[in-house]
């Protein structure tokens, strides 16, 4: 089973996701996450990715597609896909790949959030960069004396991203309207499962929402 989460930066996939992955069974498959490692350890797509990411592109298809098709596994996996598809051309792929595989999308979760708060949010988010929980910044002070949650790995850092910077967000927001934004209307096309998410409320209340659309 697979289910996709969509929407712009800052619509909060990854904080939803990881509330998805602990109440539900699922692998959480995020490319963002995924390009993030490989630009900490600096290998060859990490340094490719890291030009594109920081300025708020897209990484060319080229390398994600494989990157991800390569994580989806067989017929009964359950997937939580975040952050793929970002154009036309990778939902085409994913389907190529899932019709392939036998497997189906049961539901995109279309979450959606005004520009203004998701510059709010963007603005005062820090992430660890060990296991990419996010935290919300009181002041940018704050950063300096948080530690993470989540990681066993005591030597983990909570660091701003480097693509939340002001010019990097207003692009990253541009290309999602140009360029991910088309994929609903694909899927609706495509009767595929796509429900809409209003994704302004608290995080438990979305959760309560998204919870809704999540066959067990
Ligand atoms: P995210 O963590 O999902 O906000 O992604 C951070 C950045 O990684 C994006 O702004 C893109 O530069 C890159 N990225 C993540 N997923 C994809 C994708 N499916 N295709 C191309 N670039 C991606």
């Amino acid at each position: 089973m697979n289910v996709i989460l969509l929407g712009p930066p800052g619509a909060g996939k990854g904080t939803q996701a990881r509330k998805i992955v602990d109440e539900f069974d699922f692998d959480y498959i995020s490319t963002g996450d995924m390009l993030r490692k490989e630009v900490e350890s600096a290998s060859r797509l990490g340094k490719i990715a890291k030009s594109y990411m920081n300025k708020g592109d897209l990484v060319p298809d080229s390398h994600i597609v494989e990157m991800i098709v390569d994580n989806l596994g067989e017929l009964n996996a359950r997937n939580l896909i975040d952050g793929f598809p970002r154009n036309i051309s990778q939902a085409e792929a994913l389907n190529e790949k899932l019709t392939e595989n036998q497997q189906k999308i049961a539901v995109v979760l279309h979450m959606n959030v005004d520009d203004e708060e998701l510059i709010n949010r963007l603005s005062t988010r820090a992430v660890c960069i060990s296991c990419q929980a996010p935290y919300k910044l009181k002041s940018p002070d704050e950063i300096l004396n948080i530690n993470c949650n989540n990681s066993p790995n005591k030597d983990c850092i909570i660091k701003v991203r480097d693509d939340d910077n002001p010019k990097s967000v207003a692009r990253r927001i541009t290309v999602y309207k140009n360029e991910t934004f088309p994929v609903v209307k694909y899927y609706k096309d495509l009767n595929v499962n796509l429900v809409d998410i209003d994704a302004r409320g608290t995080e438990d209340e979305i959760f309560q929402e998204i919870s809704k659309f999540i066959v067990v």
